[in-house]
This record gives C-alpha cells, structure tokens and sequence, in this order.
C-alpha cells in the first residue's frame, strides 16, 4: 500500500502502518480523553487522563495487531506466504501472497482473527468485573482500561463476523459455501454478493445516523460501504477471471513478438529505440540466446537522467535470477497469481527467452472473450 511504512517485525512478518491509520489513532484518543475517561472519571487530573488515554489507544493498536497476527500464523500453518501486516484507516489487512488452497484452511484463517478479539475482549471485561475495587482502589486505573479494551474488542469481533465478503465473516461463510459445493468459484460470487449487499445496509444505516443528527462521524458509514462494495466487486471480478481462465495455458498468450535489447545499449537508446515508440513498460535484455534480465519503466525513472547517455541498460535491469518466470506449458491461472509486482513476466524455455505475459493484456483479453461468449449467447 502507497504512504505506508514499516514500524517492527513479529514472528518474522513486517508490521506497517499507512498513514491513514493516524487519524484512527487520534479518535480512539480523543474519544477517550474527551469523552469516555472525562465523564466516567472526572475526579481524575488533567494529565493523569491523557496518560491514560494515550496507555489505552496503544493498546487498542496492540489488540489489532494481536487480530491481524492470528490470521496470518494460521495462514502459514496452512503453507500460505504472508509478506506483512499493514494497520490503515479501516484496520487493519494481512497481505496474503495466494488465496487459501482449501475451504478448511480459509476457515481457520479467517476466524482466527475475531477468535483473538473476542479473547482479548474476555479478558477485558473478566479483569475489569472481578477487581473489588472497594478494596483495592489503587487499581482503578487498570479496571478503566480492562472495561474499555474489552468493550471494543468485543464489537471488532462482532463487526469482523458480519457476513460480508471479504470481512472475516463473509470468508467464513465463503469456506462454508465452499466446503459444501466442493468448488471455491461457486462461493466467491455468493459471498461477495453478501459483501455488496452488507455494503448497501452500511449506507442505510448511514442516512438513518446522518437524520438524527448530532454525530460527528456520520461519514463513517459511508466510508466503511465505499470500500466493502469496492472490495467486494473485486473479489468478483478476480473470480471471474480465474474462472474463464481455467484450463488455459501460458503460451498461447504471451506476446512473442517482442524486441530484446543488447546489454551494452545504453538505457538513453533503449528508451528512445524500444520503450517510446513501442509504448512498451517492460523490454527484455538478452545476449546471443540467455536472457539476462528485464529492464522496466519504474528501473529507468530511478536513474538520473542525466546518466541515461552513458549507463548500459545491464546495469540498471532486473536481472533473470531474480525474476520470476514462467514456461509455455503453464497454467495460465496459477501465473496470473504470481504476478506480484511487475506488471509483465518473462516465459522461458532452456534459459531461452521466449515470450512475454502482460497481466493487463491477458485480462483484457478474458474479458473480451467473455463478452463475445455473452454477445453470441443474447443473439
Ligand atoms: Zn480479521
């Protein structure tokens, strides 16, 4: 995610946070030091209650992390690769390299998260509800801070198993689906129909807030449906692409007419030779029959332009070990899962280049050919 930066790593997984984040931190805050902790301990002093309720949010973030950790161990339990974990204004997202391989690891992994919350928020409410503070008053503070973290932790739970794709609770209900059709596209569009119309009720309940009036965050709704939907769609479209894929093989589809450049063109002659005329955001490097490595845009753009005239285009390409690649007789489907961040793959044979795969061309191309499946099934 763009504006997102690493704080720390747990159980080797990279912890980030997105900007946005912030802004949930300061309500969290703000709630608390304003509203909660004024009203319920108004004997407190000034600074004793913004300590608190920095202690509180931190611990809140914590709780979050605690959520999204127990995704993502049970995710790898199941040999599923986690990158990392990034906190934004929506909580937060375990960034999942593949979707689960079976309805019962999807199970487990989606509710491990509101399992966790739901743990965190007994605890909360147990240690709260049995301190006597009659006879310990000392511990006021710590009965505070246990009520409310159990509290909220208890309505993320709650709120992550509403069955709205791809909240938690809609994955649960996706590996139900899934577990009962024996086939994973058949549950996608069920849930992630459920996702949309989850999405459609947070709107509703936004106009119902915005007409009583008197709330500050009665965008909060609308921004929660906005991204659901949003999600939700994609998932679908994901789905359906995967599913007209099924069957199709890499080669047929990579472009074999590409032009390879030299290792010693310098890159101020690759962009003029190959990359403007050609609108093309990838160029393979290859000398005689190996590849060497594929030389994009995004390599270009970090070099000082004033060096492009006299820097070899092999000193500043993505060379082949590094890259991933595919060959001919692959399943289209589990290439266009292992594209990651590049945009274009290369497709080799006996460490010959043979072609190029272009994400975007090869969903262009699904999707055309869907239509005219639908334009000759309306005829
Ligand atoms: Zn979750």
């Amino acid at each position: 995610m763009p504006g997102s930066f690493r704080i720390g790593s747990l159980f080797g997984i990279e912890i980030r946070l997105h900007i946005s984040w912030l802004v949930i931190f300061a309500l969290v805050f703000f709630t608390l030091w304003q509203g909660e902790y004024r009203t319920s301990y108004p004997f407190w002093s000034q600074e004793k209650r913004l300590l608190v309720s920095v202690i509180t949010a931190l611990l809140f973030f914590g709780s979050i992390i605690a959520h999204e950790l127990s995704h993502s161990l049970v995710a790898r339990h199941f040999d599923m690769k986690v990158s990392s974990i990034t906190l934004f204004l929506l909580g937060g997202v375990a960034n999942l390299r593949q979707e689960p391989p079976t309805a019962k690891a999807e199970f487990f992994m989606a509710s491990a998260g509101p399992a966790m919350s739901l743990l965190i928020g007994l605890i909360g409410l147990a240690i709260s509800n049995f301190i006597d503070l009659a006879q310990t008053p000392s511990l006021q503070v710590v009965v505070a801070v246990a009520a409310y973290l159990g509290y909220i932790n208890l309505a993320l739970a709650a709120f992550n198993m509403i069955p709205g794709f791809p909240l938690d609770g809609g994955r649960v209900l996706r590996s139900a689906i899934w577990a009962v059709r024996h086939d994973r596209s058949k549950a996608t569009p069920i849930a992630a129909r459920g996702g949309q119309l989850v999405a459609g009720l947070f709107v509703l309940w936004g106009v119902v807030q915005f007409q009583e009036g008197g709330n500050a965050l009665w965008f909060w709704p609308f921004l929660l449906a906005y991204f659901l939907y949003n999600a939700a769609t994609q998932s679908l479209n994901q789905e359906r692409v995967g599913t007209l894929a099924a069957g199709m093989r890499v080669g047929p589809l990579m472009n074999t007419a590409f032009t390879a450049a030299d290792p010693r063109s310098t890159v101020a002659n690759v962009v003029r030779d190959l990359m403007l005329p050609r609108h093309l955001r990838a160029v393979p490097v290859v000398n005689g029959h190996d590849f060497l490595g594929l030389v994009t845009t995004d390599d270009v753009r970090k070099i000082d332009h004033e060096r492009w005239a006299d820097t070899p285009v092999d000193q500043v390409m993505l060379p082949a070990a590094g890259l991933v690649k595919l060959a001919p007789e692959d399943d289209l489907m589990q290439a266009l899962e292992r594209f990651t961040d590049s945009a274009v793959l290369p497709v080799v044979r006996d460490g010959r280049l043979v072609g190029l795969l272009d994400r975007e061309a090869v969903a262009n191309y699904i999707r055309m050919r869907d239509l005219y499946t639908q334009s000759q099934g309306a005829r």
